[in-house]
């Protein structure tokens, strides 16, 4: 069980994080959504103790909230799959999927396999010839190899073809089946909503709802509560750079120290 309560964080003196809260229970997968800027990968960053930060996170019922990031990764076995997937991409699939892992460059690269069978013809391969698909999986496969209690997700889905996403997601859809924890950054409702039990819908750097994402209904007040008629609250990361956006972005945070 990761639990957070009353989460904030900060950006140097920029606050970010104003109130998050959320619990995602032992094999269980709960999804941050929200629009851009709404706060999902930093609240990823805050779980991880990557910024500072203020409120609760405990993990199997222990506060880390004062821990390094390395303690909370290796003593609450944690894997995290990074948006940009954080690959080395002139090294081989092999090595990137050992990287840093000795347990797996002993053991080898089986489970990884197992998982993504269309990796095995291209273990010698360099990562950058690699499709973005294929770099996706090789992301998860170096999560898997850690047999990590818990799995990080930061977007997926991001810049892949539509039917790459959805091979993408039946594979996180096995991987829940092994009973690995996770949570999950994703902006698409309907595909946070394929696979997690529960939505967290984060604005601006607050969670304002949470919902059953079996529930249809509170999934559709969550959609309409997040992008009915609110696009001003966070700028899309794709729009042109305009002044008002600008202004928009930085009067939705809040400068100065906790
Ligand atoms: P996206 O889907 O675009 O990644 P997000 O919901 O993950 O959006 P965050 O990246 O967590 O949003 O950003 C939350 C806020 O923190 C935004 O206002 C963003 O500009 C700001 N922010 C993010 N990263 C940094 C950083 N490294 N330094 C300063 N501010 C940051």
């Amino acid at each position: 069980m990761l639990e957070v309560e009353g989460l904030q964080g900060w950006y140097g003196h920029t606050q970010a994080l104003f109130d998050v809260s959320f619990r995602l229970p032992a094999a269980g997968c709960v999804a941050l959504v929200g629009t851009n800027g709404a706060g999902k990968t930093t609240t990823l960053r805050a779980v991880l103790g990557l910024i500072r930060c203020q409120g609760a996170v405990h993990i199997e019922g222990e506060d880390v909230s004062q821990q390094p990031t390395h303690r909370r990764v290796r003593d609450h076995s944690i894997a995290v799959v990074h948006e940009g997937r954080g690959l080395l991409k002139d090294l081989t699939v092999r090595e990137n999927l050992v990287v840093g892992n000795k347990e797996a460059a002993k053991r080898g690269v089986g489970d990884a396999i197992d998982l993504f069978p269309a990796l095995k013809d291209r273990l010698s391969e360099r990562v950058s010839n690699l499709s973005g698909g294929q770099q996706q999986m090789v992301a998860l496969g170096r999560a898997v190899l850690r047999k990590p209690r818990y799995v990080l997700l930061d977007e997926p889905s991001l810049g892949l073809a539509p039917t790459v996403i959805d091979e993408i997601y039946s594979y996180l859809a096995a991987l829940r089946e092994t009973g690995m924890t996770m949570l999950l950054v994703e902006q698409s409702v309907p595909r946070a909503t394929s696979i997690a039990d529960r939505l967290c819908l984060l604005r601006i750097g607050r969670s304002v709802m949470n919902v059953d994402a079996r529930d249809p209904a509170a999934v559709e007040t969550l959609m309409g509560t997040a992008f009915g008629g609110e696009e001003d609250a966070a700028p899309s990361r794709t729009s042109s750079p305009t002044a008002a956006g600008r202004h928009t972005t930085i009067t939705s945070l809040t400068d100065g120290p906790p």
